[in-house]
């Protein structure tokens, strides 16, 4: 039998198989600024209060986005405009009708896989906490 994201639209996905989709990288969950000028917004590598770092999870996501007033919930009618979302994450991959990575939990059946294959924050991510709010354009990554 077809696994579902081989056949089915991000549309077509039942609540549990789009969560399920969601590959633990924790890149969304990097704090980003805009540029006023240009209205571009860059990511930066300081991550969420709310993200655990290690697991790269968030550590309240039922309430995420009543805690955090710059966490974007991700969904079908805004997926086009996130352009700060990585090229690796599922959603984006599915929507661009791409296949999903050999190390994607679904197919790897391993949660550590997207860490070992070096495309999570857990790398490099530097918590808000510790960074004053004037200091994030030093941290913006590509
Ligand atoms: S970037 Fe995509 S795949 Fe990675 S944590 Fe965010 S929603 Fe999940
Ligand atoms: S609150 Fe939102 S941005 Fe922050 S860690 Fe949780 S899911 Fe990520």
């Amino acid at each position: 039998m077809a696994n579902f994201w081989e056949v089915k639209t991000l549309a077509q996905m039942s609540t549990d198989e789009w969560e399920s989709l969601c590959d633990g990288c924790g890149l969304c969950c990097l704090v980003k600024i805009e540029d006023e000028d240009s209205g571009r917004v860059y990511n930066t590598s300081v991550s969420c209060k709310q993200l655990d770092i290690e697991s790269c999870r968030c550590r309240d996501y039922e309430n995420r986005l009543n805690d955090v007033p710059m966490c974007t919930k991700l969904t079908l009618e805004n997926i086009a405009q996130l352009h700060w979302l990585p090229e690796s994450c599922a959603y984006k991959r599915i929507y661009e009708n791409k296949t999903l990575p050999s190390w994607h939990p679904l197919i790897s059946k391993d949660n550590n896989a997207v860490h070992q294959a070096g495309v999570s924050a857990k790398w490099f991510a530097v918590s808000e906490e510790y960074v004053h709010p004037e200091q994030l354009v030093d941290f913006v990554i590509e």
